[in-house]
């Protein structure tokens, strides 16, 4: 195993399209890092620029310390997950595994060995010599992920591996990565645009938008302490809410105006950002809806905000309300236990407690964090 460096790395298109705007990270010997971005944002790209199956315009990439920038993909020793769709569907599993064996002309004994310890930890054993077409869905994927497992690899990489799959097999699949990255010690370079995938998984997440980096970090740091509105909404579920606000300055007191109301802010929390601050007063709040309480359509005062019922939407454990507050929409979340003492009916009025303990702002003319909410100040990680 080995560490992978990627400095400045950038790769436009023949078409003009930039799908590496010059990216930096690294990856240290054992550690799973995510890819982590929406569709487009040059995911993939920058994982074929690793394993040299495109070439770099700029930029130096390093595996163990060494450049391997311009060294052709077999020299590069990275091993690549592709989907179950890639296996060859006239060999056994088997004959499937040993293929990137053979291609590298090792002994039959190394061969099978390495073959029988790897489907032995990825409990594919007993199909081995059957043919992909005869495994379910979930097995033929492990056969996909085993075949680069047995090589010896330096740095794996993996590109949305488990994306096809249903949601209860994703869901084992997650949690046997997982185990599978500890028990053969890789380091491992894995692409999702699934922020449940990469929250689940990652020892860090690397956030790419546009090709640009957003944002790294460790998951809960990315989820508490997002840099900016796109990293905010891009991690959690449901989505952080996101809504323009005016702050209200009076005798040194703070107030955010959201619909009709004034919620009060603590003022040094404004005052902390205050070179920061824009002229205008105006920004985007940022709330996740789990940090919502419902309230009353009679009750009145601070920190209430008044709406009505757009939709609710059940999820079992927990009821989603969708509110309406004049020309914005907020997402609530709370218990079932909670939601049965408030309507459910479209189009009643309904009341959100807000507490600015768990408010993000947010700068409206680039995204950027201006104030990270005070309750993230108290939270260890
Ligand atoms: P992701 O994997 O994050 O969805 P990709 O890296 O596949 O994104 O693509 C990034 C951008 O580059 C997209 O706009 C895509 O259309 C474009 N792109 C990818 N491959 C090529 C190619 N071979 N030629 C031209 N444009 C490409
Ligand atoms: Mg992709």
């Amino acid at each position: 195993m080995a560490h992978l460096k990627l400095n400045e790395i950038t790769k436009t298109f023949k078409n003009g399209t930039e799908a590496v705007r010059g990216i930096s990270f690294d990856v240290a010997d054992r550690e799973a890092v995510f890819l982590l971005g929406p569709s487009g944002a040059g995911k993939t790209t920058t994982l074929r620029l690793v394993a040299g199956l495109e070439d770099l315009d700029h930029g130096q990439i390093s595996i163990g310390s060494v450049d391997r920038s311009r060294a052709v993909p077999r020299d590069r020793n990275v091993a690549m997950v592709y989907d179950k769709h890639s296996l060859f569907p006239h060999l056994s599993v088997r004959e499937n595994m040993a293929y990137p064996l053979r291609i590298r002309k090792m002994d039959d004994a190394e061969m099978m060995r390495r073959i029988h310890s790897v489907s032995e930890v990825l409990q594919i054993e007993a199909q081995l010599d059957k043919m992909p077409g005869q495994l379910s869905g979930g097995q033929q994927q492990r056969v996909a992920i085993g075949r680069a497992l047995v090589r010896d690899a330096d740095v794996f990489l993996l590109d949305e591996p488990i994306s096809h799959l249903d949601a209860q097999l994703r869901a084992r699949m997650r949690v046997e990565f997982k185990r599978l990255q500890r028990d053969f010690n890789a380091t491992m370079l894995y692409v999702s645009h699934d922020q449940l995938e990469a929250m689940t998984m990652a020892d860090r997440i690397v956030l790419i938008n546009k090709g640009r980096i957003e944002q790294i970090d460790e998951p809960q740091a990315m989820f508490d302490r997002p840099q900016t509105l796109f990293a905010a909404t891009f991690i959690g579920e449901p989505v952080m809410n996101s809504l323009p606000v005016r702050l209200v300055e009076r005798d040194g007191d703070h107030w955010f105006e959201i619909g009709t109301s004034l919620v009060p802010v603590e003022s040094g929390w404004i005052n902390s950002a205050a070179e920061k601050l824009n002229g205008t007063g105006e920004f985007t709040l940022g709330v996740r809806p789990q940090h919502l309480e419902l309230a009353d359509a009679t009750q009145h005062g601070e920190s209430i905000v008044h709406g009505v019922i757009y939709a609710v939407e059940t999820l079992g454990s927990r009821v989603v309300f969708d509110i309406e507050i004049g020309a914005e929409t907020v997402r609530v979340m709370t218990s079932v236990d909670e939601a049965r003492s408030f309507p459910s009916r479209i189009g009643s009025p309904i009341a959100i407690r807000m507490s600015s303990e768990f408010f993000y702002l947010f700068d409206n003319r680039d995204g950027r964090t201006l104030l990270q909410a005070p309750f993230t100040a108290k939270s260890t990680h």
